[in-house]
């Protein structure tokens, strides 16, 4: 059986609660839903890979308002020394708020269809 990156996430999590759960486990063996077994969950799940479109970020546009910052439900965006470095993509669902919120005048946010950047990940994955 191939499991998804989301599934083997999602085994993951479950797994360091109760390492007897394994990928043949049967459903009387798996937690019960929507039980969050411990804090800090949200980082081990790397939820940009729901991600059907994603931001691009312009520098030369961008006036470092820190709207798209601010209103990431993700915190994605970076800032250093009060300046916006780029968005890290790790958990980026590609809701597009950022690109809603940046100045329309401004427009240093776009949004584009995940497909467009599958040569550079097939690149990236070797
Ligand atoms: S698309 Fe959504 S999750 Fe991704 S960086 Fe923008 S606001 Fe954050
Ligand atoms: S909302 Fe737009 S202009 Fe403001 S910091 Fe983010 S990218 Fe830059």
């Amino acid at each position: 059986m191939t499991l998804s990156s989301q599934t083997k996430n999602l085994l993951k999590v479950h797994q360091d609660v109760d390492p007897n759960i394994t990928p043949n486990a049967g459903w009387r063996d798996l937690p019960i839903g929507g039980v969050i077994p411990q804090g800090g969950t949200a980082t081990q799940f790397a939820t940009g890979d729901w991600r059907t479109i994603r931001p691009v970020w312009s520098k030369e546009k961008c006036i470092n308002c820190h709207r798209c910052w601010l209103y990431c439900p993700d915190m994605s965006w970076i800032s250093e020394d009060g300046k916006i470095q780029g968005v890290d993509l790790t958990y980026c669902k590609g809701c597009g708020i950022c690109a809603n919120v940046c100045p329309t005048k401004v427009h240093a946010i776009e949004m584009h269809p995940e497909d467009d950047f599958k040569d550079d990940e097939a690149v990236k994955e070797g």
